[in-house]
Formats: structure tokens, sequence, C-alpha cells
């Protein structure tokens, strides 16, 4: 039986290319532009009584590349610019990582999603990634949650991970699909 003051469902967003538009290594506050729809998504998410949070990947900060202060900037932004719209992403995880690198904190694995179904008692069968990478989803199915990917004309990848639960273009065109599979869960779960 689920018990929901703590056990919570969760919605963790890759950061560029699912929230924001992927400018590559955006390191400059100024720069961030939303993708569209993404804050009457995350209401109508909100409303479904999904807690959000963001996993990012920033291999631009062992470059050099990324400035931790602006990233910190960046991450500040965002949540402040959500929360005028009445939604509240409650961390930001990012992992500092280079590519190569297969520290669990970085995407594909699950390290992030792991921290924070701690941090925040999350029961994770009952959440979801959403991404714009294989590597989204594939964090996502290591860490136990289901999935949607985001498919985009940037990233042509090699189908080496098991495909995502949905596919959408945009966060807002997967709304509906989540609330239909987190209602049907609800059925056999509650
Ligand atoms: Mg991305």
């Amino acid at each position: 039986m689920s018990d929901e003051t703590t056990q919570r469902k969760a919605i963790i967003f890759d950061r560029d290319g699912t929230l924001i538009v992927d400018k590559v290594y955006l390191n400059d506050p100024d720069a961030i532009e939303y993708l569209p729809g993404v804050f009457e998504a995350l209401r109508t998410l909100r409303d479904a009584g999904f807690i959000f949070f963001v996993a990012t990947n920033q291999s631009g900060v062992p470059r050099g590349l990324v400035d931790i202060k602006n990233l910190n900037e960046i991450h500040r932004r965002i949540r402040a610019a959500f929360s005028e719209h009445g939604v509240d992403i409650l961390e930001f995880y990012y992992a500092p990582f280079l590519t190569e690198d297969p520290h669990i904190l970085r995407k594909p694995n699950p390290g992030m999603l792991l921290q924070a179904a701690t941090e925040y008692k999350i029961d994770l069968g009952a959440s979801w990634m959403i991404g714009d990478r294989m590597t989204d989803v594939e964090a996502g199915h290591r860490a136990g949650t289901r999935t949607i990917y985001l498919e985009n004309e940037t990233y042509k990848e090699k189908e080496v991970y098991l495909p995502a639960e949905g596919t959408f273009k945009t966060v807002a065109q997967a709304v509906p699909f989540i609330i239909e599979q987190d209602r049907l869960r609800a059925r056999v779960f509650a």
C-alpha cells in the first residue's frame, strides 16, 4: 500500500532540449530560452500531484566551459521563472563529469535520480524521467522510473538502450499521456 505522506511521485526533467533550448555548454544566464509550453505543462502536472526536479549532465564544468557560479545563477533564474508560473522545481542536480566518465551521478547512470528519491522520499515507480537523449531515458530506467523521450533533430542516437514508454516532441505534448498512465497505475497500486 502506498503512503502518500511519505512517498511522493516526481517528474525529473533533463534541462537542455527539454525545459530550455539546448545552447550547448550554456554559460550565460542571459541566454536562457524556454521551450514552448513548458510552464503550462508543469502547472498541469503539478495539479496532477507531481513534484519536480532537474537532473542535468554538465561536462562543460570539468572542460572549463561552464563556470559554477554561472551554472548556479542559471538554475536560480530557471527556478524563479517557473515559480512565477506557480511551479516549484525543488532541486537542480547536476553532474560535473566528462562524457567518458562512468560516474554514478552522470546520466545514463541513475545517481542524480536516486539522490532525489532519497532526499525527497520519492516513489520512483510512480515517477517519470523526461529528456531529449536516450541517456536520459536510460537513467530513468536504471532508477526505476518510467520515461519520456523527446525526439529531436539534434541527436540521432543508436538504439543501444531500451525505448522510452512514451515518445513525443515536447514536454507539453507528453502531458496527457503521463496523466493517463498515472491514472491507470493508481487504479492498480492505490
Ligand atoms: Mg538534453
